[in-house]
């Protein structure tokens, strides 16, 4: 395990920024990092957080003790329907989901969704339903066993994706929310997408201004690897003054959130200045 600064170092490093940051964490599995729990009551003492996890390891129930749910967006917990059945079942999945969710934190629970899985999603919305939460089918995305997707995606997947995409919006809608703006990932509307992928090249985006790529050793990239805008950790990250056409790939949510809506105008909309953290992902991966 690799760590390349001490949790206080990475919060000097955010402080001294001068900017309140929304440092998405994911991974790898966020939770099994060692110092998980402190690196994440250190950040949210002046920013704030959301996070990727699988909900099974023992540092959640730390977590849901140790954090304040208000400086947390949201938590994505990916069910892992199949695998947890094989393995340890779902107990420990659903023990920190109902912790998280009784100690106030926003969860949204999504799968992948596979054919298989969609085929199966009942056996989901009544394995949830135990702890009050619902799963929200999430695209696949790329090539999968040398099926590329969403284009591989049949009519019965589709109209089942669309079906438990719209339960899932409703479910989630109807829970009181605490957060100022949608969540980074925004898997509730991943229907719209069904019939393939959008593409943003060229599209002007924020990425380097309101949301970077943040790696494990402090290396700032604007997005997708390309871009190197300095190191945080050292104090010589800078941030983009405009925002600028996209160079890179389709990073799903991010872009949805980022990129110039143009027609929408929400571009100059005048709110509270946020960063995205796209990253911490190299942070959390070499280190587990
Ligand atoms: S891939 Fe998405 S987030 Fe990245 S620069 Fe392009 S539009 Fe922006």
């Amino acid at each position: 395990m690799r760590t390349f600064a001490s949790v206080d170092a990475w919060r000097a490093a955010f402080d001294a920024s001068g900017k309140i940051w929304l440092a998405h964490i994911t991974g790898g599995e966020p939770s099994a990092y060692r110092d998980f729990v402190e690196l994440c009551e250190a950040i949210t003492v002046n920013h704030y957080i959301s996070l990727n996890s699988n909900l099974t390891h023992r540092s959640l129930a730390k977590f849901a003790k140790s954090i304040n749910p208000s400086r947390v967006s949201f938590i994505n917990a990916g069910l892992h329907l199949e695998e947890r059945q094989r393995r340890s079942g779902t107990d420990a999945f659903l023990r920190n989901a109902d912790e998280l969710r009784s100690a106030g934190f926003r969860i949204l629970v999504s799968l992948v969704a596979t054919p298989s899985v969609l085929a199966r999603f009942e056996e989901a919305i009544t394995l949830l339903k135990t702890v009050q939460l619902f799963p929200i089918p999430k695209l696949m995305r790329g090539r999968v066993d040398g099926i590329s997707y969403p284009t591989a995606y049949t009519a019965d997947d589709k109209s089942r994706f669309r079906v438990y995409s719209q339960l899932a919006r409703e479910f989630y809608s109807a829970l009181p929310s605490r957060v100022v703006e949608p969540p980074s990932l925004d898997m509730l509307h991943d229907d719209a997408y069904v019939d393939g992928l959008p593409d943003f090249t060229g599209r002007i985006c924020e990425a380097g201004r309101k949301f970077v790529q943040l790696e494990s050793n402090g290396d700032v990239f604007r997005c997708g690897g390309k871009d190197f805008q300095g190191n945080l950790l050292d104090g010589s990250f800078v941030r983009r003054v405009h925002p600028a056409p996209c160079n890179s790939v389709h990073c799903y949510y991010f872009c949805n959130k980022y990129v110039d809506k143009n027609t929408r105008g929400e571009l100059n909309r005048p709110r509270q200045w946020w960063t995205q953290l796209a990253g911490l992902t190299g942070f959390i991966r070499n280190n587990v």
